[in-house]
């Protein structure tokens, strides 16, 4: 799998486009804004899009959802936990344009697996950030943890639905269970390890 990132939008969220190298088909991972330099990207990379999925329902991760979708007739998929979002949501960052039209086509549940061509990402449901926030884990060595878990620190807790002790639990019983080098792409900032971020999280909450 190979792992393109487009930083986008005032929050410089990190939109991921995992690519099947065999057959180039791709999902799109937190469209959260600016589209065509997401379109652009995957135009110039040849890219073949099957699906868009946010790893929660932060605006920051989904206000390009709609103009990507309608530009490739792909699906959008949410957990379902974060349906919540779409009305607290909608109070809470009516502001940064949050509306109706973003929402997904599909919710996933925990352990769903996608597959596109020879290549996989299996859904983690982590409450904690948000009800229904998920990363995405390859079976290997790769994960998408949006704002789960970050280079040097954990996902805050203070926005509607936000709880510490789930996002405690979802770090500790599941991402911290996988192997220690999977490499963790974050919703912002740069990469890093579950081995590097054993000590900080450990300061931090644990
Ligand atoms: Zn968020
Ligand atoms: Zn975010």
């Amino acid at each position: 799998m190979l792992v393109y990132k487009v930083v986008v939008g005032e929050l410089y969220t990190n939109c991921y486009l995992a690519v099947d190298e065999k057959t180039s088909q791709t999902l799109i991972i937190d469209p959260g804004d600016n589209a065509d330099k997401i379109i652009n990207r995957i135009l110039d990379h040849k890219l073949k899009p099957v699906a868009i999925i946010n790893t929660h329902a932060h605006p920051d991760h989904m206000l390009a959802n709609y103009e990507v979708k309608q530009k490739f007739s792909i699906p959008v998929y949410a957990h379902e936990k974060d349906k919540i979002m779409f009305k607290s949501g909608a109070l809470f960052f009516g502001s940064m344009g949050y509306s109706a039209k973003i929402s997904p086509d599909h919710y996933i549940k925990d352990g769903q697996v996608f597959d596109f061509g020879e290549s996989s990402l299996k859904v983690l449901h982590t409450p904690g950030h948000s009800p229904g926030g998920i990363c995405l884990y390859d079976g290997d060595k790769i994960l998408f943890s949006g704002d789960t878990l970050f280079k040097d620190g954990v996902g805050r807790v203070d926005l509607p639905g936000g709880s510490l002790s789930a996002l405690s639990n979802s770090i500790k019983d599941k991402i911290f269970k996988l192997p220690k080098d999977t490499v963790v792409y974050p919703g912002h900032g740069m990469q890093t390890t579950i081995y590097a971020e054993e000590m900080n999280v450990a300061r931090e909450l644990l």
